[in-house]
């Protein structure tokens, strides 16, 4: 049995500030790794490094926009510069929006949701690899979502995203699987955040009603599954992507 143990690791979260990456940079630094807490939200990361570094922790906030290449490489370059490399990604940052039909679709909203969510993923995956090539490798998990494996009916800029992340998920879990750099993608269902918090407490009942364990996910529960698949724990699992959803994707059609 190989136990959860990031001593010595350097971790970066991108949206860490809130949700599924909050929930994230607090267990990996509870299982030891030293966080980058990275980020837009520059209030929200703050909190996230007191109350990790309130519980023992070592985290460091650095506000990066993921869909810009230069914020990204200046995140890695930050990251291995000040705590001299790079071992754990969770590339989380993502954004959704109303649903849409295609026809009305503007360029500007489809740039938006892509460029956060699939090219930014992939910035991020970029630098990292470029440094974990050459030292010793690494791990990476990226999240997808249920929208990764379906359609999501309006949803087509996410959709699209979503299924990119996947694909590069999988494509780059095969091409450095030689060079020890696992990837891995999470594929969330609905999970309680903060920003479902603020949906109406009806529809937030309709939704945990057609998920067949009758809820949704709880931040932590992801979190507990992308340190498993970053840690030694997971060392033959690379280029998958684990559904999290208490079997909506099989239940829905
Ligand atoms: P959230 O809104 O709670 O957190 C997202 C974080 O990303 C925020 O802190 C936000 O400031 C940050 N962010 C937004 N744009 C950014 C950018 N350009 N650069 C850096 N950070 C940025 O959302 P969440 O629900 O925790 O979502 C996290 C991930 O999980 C996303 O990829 C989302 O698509 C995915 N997901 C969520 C659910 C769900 O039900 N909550 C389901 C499936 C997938």
């Amino acid at each position: 049995m190989t136990f959860i143990n990031f001593d010595s690791k350097v971790a970066v979260v991108t949206g860490a500030a809130s949700g599924i990456g909050e929930a994230t940079a607090k267990r990996l630094a509870e299982h030891g790794a030293t966080v980058v807490v990275a980020d837009i939200d520059e209030d929200g990361g703050d909190r996230v490094v007191t109350e990790i570094t309130e519980r023992g922790g070592n985290a460091v906030f650095r506000r990066t926009d993921v869909s810009l290449e230069e914020d990204v490489n200046s995140l890695i370059d930050f990251t291995v510069s000040t705590y001299g490399g790079l071992h754990l990604a969770h590339n989380n940052a993502a954004i959704g929006h109303v649903p849409t039909p295609l026809h009305e679709l503007s360029t500007e909203l489809f740039d938006t949701i892509t460029g956060i969510g699939l090219r930014g993923t992939f910035f991020c995956m970029r630098a990292e690899i470029a440094h974990m090539i050459d030292h010793g490798g690494g791990a990476i998990v990226n999240t997808a979502s249920g929208a990764a494996l379906k359609a999501a009916s309006g949803l087509h800029a996410y959709v699209a995203a979503k299924h990119g992340v996947v694909g590069l998920t999988r494509n780059a879990g095969l091409d450095y699987a030689r060079n020890s750099i696992r990837v891995n993608a999470v594929a969330p269902g609905t999970v309680q955040t903060p920003q479902m918090a603020s949906f109406p407490q009806e529809m937030q009942d309709e939704w945990a009603r057609i998920i067949p364990m009758g809820r949704m996910g709880r931040p932590e529960e992801v979190a507990d599954v992308v340190a498993f698949l970053l840690s030694d724990a997971a060392s033959f699992i690379t280029a998958t992507t684990v559904e999290i959803d208490g079997a909506y994707l099989q239940s829905s059609t």
